[in-house]
């Protein structure tokens, strides 16, 4: 790749040039005001940075990655009042958010009705992953953005998490419109990630902050359910209560059609009316929990070709049709 069009540390400069770390976080703050992405460092690893409330720049993500699978990601933000914008606290919430914030500590919260979090970053579901990072440059730059952040590990899918400014700009630099270089990461290993839904609090992810430490503020955690479908329990993806029909050229009796590509059934429910994968992965939560709404027989989909973005929005209808548990 050209030098001029890679992205450069601290946006902007090349390597070996002295920065400022405040003419970084402007050209941060800027990429991801216009829907760019950003290389992130946490104390964890190096994240792949996007605003949490635009799901085209969160669908850049998914596609920057090469990921297969829409996973719910993880909003950051400056503290926790801004945490308890987006996310509804109880009190185990807060006592794990005052003793281990900031830190590497994901905390998984009813979503806040209203919230800024787009429903590709929570994979349509109704909670949200939230943490306030401790790095300080992804605290200035969260303080100087404003709003929630999401930042997936910056690594390719299948390849390990980059701990390192030149692993991160390897694995993920050429889709970053700015990249902030925070040094190595001190933890390293991905956060722990807590649900706590329903006056239950349950581990879902080890990481840094080990369960002893959990169990000592809130007393002992319940078993991990995820995996399970049964209706009120934890589930990792959305589900709609309408069964799911793939590939399906025209909406049967009581049917609704979601379309992909030009003149594919009514405009209202196109997934991308351009045939576009990336506006088509945007809207997917949206419209499987829109047409689910309207209580239909049944919700059809026209085919989405496996290209790109295409590979991750088939793994998900898929599931949502029932092939895969
Ligand atoms: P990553 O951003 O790749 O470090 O991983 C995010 C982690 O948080 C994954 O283990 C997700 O499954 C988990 N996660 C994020 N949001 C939710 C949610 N709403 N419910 C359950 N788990 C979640
Ligand atoms: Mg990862």
């Amino acid at each position: 790749m050209e030098q001029a069009d890679r992205p450069t540390g601290a946006g902007g400069r090349l390597a070996g040039d002295p920065i400022r770390l405040s003419e970084g976080l402007d050209a941060a703050v800027a990429a991801l005001r216009a829907g760019d992405l950003v290389i992130l460092p946490t104390e964890t690893v190096y994240g792949l940075a996007a605003d949490a409330g635009r799901a085209e720049a969160v669908a850049r993500i998914f596609e920057a990655k090469g990921r297969p699978r829409f996973n719910p990601l993880i909003a950051h933000v400056a503290d926790t009042g801004a945490a308890e914008a987006i996310a509804v606290f109880d009190d185990a919430a807060r006592a794990l958010a005052a003793a281990f914030w900031p830190g590497p500590l994901t905390i998984v919260a009813p979503v806040r009705p209203g919230d800024r979090v787009c429903d590709l970053a929570r994979a349509g579901l109704d909670s949200v992953a939230v943490r306030v990072p401790g790095h300080p440059v992804a605290r200035a730059l969260l303080q100087a953005f404003g709003g929630p952040v999401v930042a997936p590990s910056a690594n390719r899918s299948g390849r390990p998490s980059p701990t390192t400014f030149a692993d991160a700009m390897e694995e993920t630099g050429s889709s970053a419109a700015a990249a902030l270089d925070g040094g190595p990461c001190d933890v390293g290993v991905e956060s722990t990630v807590v649900s706590v839904l329903d006056g239950r609090v349950t581990l879902l992810r080890p990481g840094a902050v080990t369960r002893d430490q959990i169990e000592a503020l809130v007393g002992p955690l319940a078993e991990s359910d995820h995996g399970h479908r049964s209706p009120g329990r934890l589930t990792l993806h959305y589900a709609p209560d309408a069964p799911v029909r793939i590939d399906a050229e025209t909406a049967g009796e009581g049917e609704i059609l979601l379309g992909f590509g030009p003149g594919s059934g009514d405009p209202r429910w196109n997934l991308s009316p351009s045939g576009d994968p990336r506006e088509a992965a945007a809207k997917l939560f949206r419209l499987l929990r829109e047409a689910d709404r309207e209580h239909p027989v049944g919700i059809a989909v026209a085919p989405v070709p496996m290209a790109g973005l295409g590979e991750a929005i088939n793994d998900r209808l898929r599931r949502a049709a029932g092939f895969v548990g």
